[in-house]
């Protein structure tokens, strides 16, 4: 079955096929670490860690770079505005370097909790200076770029294509910028390097063929992704000539203009070749009352949800749970109906881990399992619809709660590898070794030994004791199954 993606670029859905057989090489836009990642960030980082993790179920090998951006990007769109690093780092009283480390480790942590696999490399935007500095003479070599009043610009007019991704053109775009800059041939142009922004006293810069500055926000990605996914920074000698496209390239759908756009146009003039045959962007996470956006301070993050004791399960399952392209709007009765629906999942294929007794093997359930993981895959085939593939996991629950009675030991474990299979895909914590810890389990196996012994007294203070530290013990015919309450 083949997978079809929802290309931005193409503005269709079209067959993915990766440039290099079984391998797929996928840049996603990160955190601009000047404050801590919100739940709307982590729902392009959720459909990043989905899209990677679908691709390998396919069979594909995935190499997957997520930068850091932890320098150049302005508090406003067009080139205007102050570094959010330098914002943040007088506001904390602390040096943007201190700043980008605080904020990298809170998302870090968040993006364990919620159980986002590690891409390849997670480069920091600083690292990259001297490879940023040569892409931008290499723009200037060939004509793309212009000195005005010591920065470095973007000269769009020279790549008509500029706006093929986001169905701006230039025209538009010179029209309706309201503030004007006398540096820039066309306001439409962004910049490459600033040596002469208007904050002076900028405190991350570099010395530079144009003068000491910082690079604008584009530059990174542009970078970065070469060197990383392809040889075009082969013994740091940028080569545009060996510069490979990459497959996939990833980001929120703000993202698409003006960063995405001017990424590619940087690229593609420097190198003469396509950035990504695929661009996919995620919709936005809102709130009731509008956008979360940390630029506007209205934030939640991972870890306030989990302090309020909701699950890292939840939280995923929210995140993943609507269509990538759609927007999400959120509030914690989302988050309750998820904690639900994964509760009922668990359920289920605890009874299945409990299940000890051997009986005939059931060839119905077994084909409507199988016909199952098709439907599941049939459905993330199509663009990632999560909604259906996850529906069909519920038709699955509901058939084998109906068959309960009917599946033995051998066909329970069966059925706990396919569920295992298609988790590898949604990436929820679905196994009690996954989720209960140690100290529980024991208490648990204790348990266990006083009610095989009748020993009723002490199988009920072991319940109660459960119940103080968090968990819901019942029990079944099978034996006893355990929820943390949340
Ligand atoms: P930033 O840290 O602002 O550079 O954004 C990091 C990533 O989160 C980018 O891919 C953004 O497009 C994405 N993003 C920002 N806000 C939201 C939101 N409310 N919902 C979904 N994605 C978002
Ligand atoms: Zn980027």
């Amino acid at each position: 079955m083949v997978l079809k993606l929802y290309n931005s670029l193409t503005k269709k859905k079209e067959d993915f096929k990766s440039i290099q057989p079984n391998l797929v090489r996928m840049y996603n836009c990160g955190p601009t670490v000047y404050s801590y990642a919100h739940i709307g960030n982590f729902r392009a980082y959720i459909f990043a860690d989905l899209l990677r993790r679908y691709l390998e179920f396919k069979g594909y090998q995935v190499k997957q770079v997520m930068n850091i951006t932890d320098v150049g990007h302005l508090t406003g769109d067009s080139d205007e505005g102050e570094d959010k690093l330098e914002k943040a780092s007088k506001l904390e009283k602390k040096s943007p370097q201190e700043i980008a480390q605080f904020y990298t480790d809170a998302f870090l942590k968040d993006s364990q909790t919620l159980n986002i696999q590690e891409p390849f490399a997670r480069p920091k935007a600083t690292e990259y200076m001297q490879e940023m500095i040569q892409l931008i003479q290499v723009l200037q070599e060939k004509g793309y770029a212009y000195e005005s009043n010591n920065n470095v610009y973007f000269n769009i007019e020279k790549f008509p294509e500029y706006g093929k991704l986001s169905g701006n053109n230039l025209e538009n775009l010179n029209k309706n910028r309201v503030e004007k800059d006398p540096n820039k041939r066309n306001q439409a142009d962004f910049v490459l390097w600033f040596a002469n922004s208007k904050y002076k006293n900028h405190l991350q810069k570099w010395d530079s063929p144009w003068g000491i500055g910082y690079p604008g926000w584009h530059a990174e990605c542009s970078v970065m992704a070469a060197k990383l996914l392809s040889d075009a920074f082969k013994n740091n000698k940028f080569k545009p000539e060996l510069f490979e496209t990459i497959d996939i390239h990833t980001g929120g759908i703000d993202n698409k203009f003006p960063h995405h756009e001017c990424e590619l146009a940087q690229t593609e003039s420097a190198t003469g070749k396509p950035f990504a045959n695929f661009w996919l962007h995620n919709a936005h996470l809102h709130l009731k009352d509008g956008k979360m956006s940390k630029s506007e301070g209205k934030i939640i993050t991972v870890s306030d949800l989990i302090k309020e004791g909701y699950s890292s399960n939840a939280i995923r399952y929210t995140l993943l749970s609507t269509h990538y392209r759609q927007s999400l709007v959120f509030d914690k009765t989302v988050l309750e109906a998820s904690q639900k629906s994964i509760d009922r999942i668990k359920e289920t294929l605890q009874k299945l881990e409990s299940m000890r007794e051997q009986k005939e093997y059931n060839e119905n359930l077994a084909s409507k399992i199988n016909a199952m993981l098709l439907e599941f895959e049939k459905s993330m085939d199509d663009d990632l619809n999560i909604s259906g593939a996850l529906g069909t996991v519920f038709e699955a629950i509901k058939e084998i709660n109906k068959t309960l009675d009917l599946i033995g030991q051998e066909q329970s474990q069966e059925i706990l590898n396919s569920f295992n299979n298609l988790n590898k895909v949604l990436g929820l914590s679905l196994n009690q070794s996954q989720e209960i810890p140690q100290e529980i389990y024991l208490l648990l196996e204790k348990r266990k030994e006083a009610r095989e012994n009748k020993d009723w007294k002490t199988s009920d203070l072991i319940r109660d004791e459960l119940k103080a530290k968090g968990y819901e013990v019942k029990d079944n015919k099978e034996g006893q199954t355990i929820q943390s309450i949340s």
